[in-house]
């Protein structure tokens, strides 16, 4: 389908299914919700279907409580997908992302329309917004509304919202960043987003744990490779729990090692009950995406990626620890400059 038969589609009102990624970020929270205020203004019936909570500090925009979580309501969330006539698919491209739905969403047969920026997709839409460059899935939102040619409509609401995703996924425009990221910023401050306050509130809305369990991170589970310019932090279940660990809490440690000059590839490895999962980034020419994809069932961008094992952690860290040698040429220190 072209936007002309999206446009058309949606000129008339339609049940709506929203989709993200599991765990999901303040980019699939803020993407999700800020195409939900705009079909709501359609005069659509609409519904944002998470597969997993969000964590605590993402739980400040607005219609956050209409949010329908799967893993908490797999019936209700079932019949939302089995009654959708569109089903739009946001931050995530391949269909294990959207745990636990993952039939739901490749047997239906609703209009699917997927709004994204991750390498290699693979999930059978019938309309794809995606482009790897932008900074992040509600950038793709405004630019939806904008090829719909529904700007106007962009309210205060959904502007706070597609600035909660620009903001989280480019880490308070550091990473993926865009002439355009900049140029929508200013235009949805025009229209409103309070800019300041959700910088707070995605940033400096810790829980006293969180900040203690950081800490720990780095005072106790932080190893320097310096010969392959790599960090790794590890955390185990007990550790976890020793810090009331609350999804989210974990979020962006792993950019922490980045921050030593010498440091190019930093993983932090987190123990669950099911998986071992990872988190890789990267400053400069290290593909971390290409790492994840390889050696961890995983993928991403090229300088954030994540993945899985289902080793123990003990044994995924051997497994990390042992894969860097291949890799010796490219994480050879180096000295930065522009
Ligand atoms: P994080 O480390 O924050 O969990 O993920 C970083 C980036 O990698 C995000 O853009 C996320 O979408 C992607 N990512 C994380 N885990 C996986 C995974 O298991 N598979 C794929 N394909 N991408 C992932
Ligand atoms: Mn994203």
């Amino acid at each position: 389908m072209d936007i002309e038969s999206i446009a058309n589609l949606l000129s008339s009102p339609q049940k709506i299914a929203i989709v993200t990624h599991t765990a999901p970020d303040g980019d699939a929270i803020g993407a999700s919700l800020g195409l939900y205020h705009f079909l709501l203004g359609l005069r659509h019936s609409a519904k944002v279907i998470v597969p997993t909570a969000h964590a605590h500090y993402l739980q400040f925009l607005p219609h956050n409580e209409e949010i329908l979580i799967f893993e908490s309501e797999p019936d209700e969330g079932a019949r939302l997908l089995k009654d959708a006539g569109v089903i739009f698919a946001l931050d995530f491209n391949t269909a294990s992302r959207a745990k636990g739905m993952e039939n739901l969403l490749t047997q239906s047969n609703a209009v699917k329309i997927m709004i994204d920026h991750h390498l290699l997709p693979d999930l059978k839409v019938d309309f794809a917004l995606w482009d790897i460059k932008a900074s992040s899935a509600a950038e793709l939102v405004f630019r939806f509304i904008e090829m719909l040619g529904q700007k106007k409509r962009i309210n205060h609401h959904i502007a706070n919202c597609i600035y909660a995703g620009i903001c989280s996924d480019t880490g308070r425009f550091k990473y993926n960043l865009s002439a355009n990221a900049y140029r929508i910023t200013a235009f949805l401050m025009e229209k409103g987003a309070d800019v300041a306050k959700i910088n707070d509130a995605l940033f400096d809305n810790f829980s006293e744990d969180r900040l203690r369990l950081l800490g720990y991170c780095i005072t106790e589970k932080l190893r320097i490779f310096p010969e392959y310019s790599t960090a790794v932090i590890w955390l185990s279940k007990e550790d976890l729990t020793r810090f009331n660990y609350k999804a989210g809490d974990m979020e962006g440690v792993v950019n922490y090692p980045l921050s030593i000059t010498e440091i190019k590839f930093s993983v932090m490895l987190k123990e669950t009950s099911e998986e071992v999962r990872l988190s890789f980034r990267s400053k400069g020419d290290f593909a971390v995406n290409e790492f994840a994809a390889k050696h961890f069932n995983g993928g991403g961008h090229k300088n954030a990626a994540g993945g899985s094992s289902g080793l123990s952690l003990t044994n995924t860290l051997k497994q990390l620890t042992e894969l860097l040698p291949a890799y010796e040429t490219e994480l050879a220190p180096t000295i930065f400059a522009v």
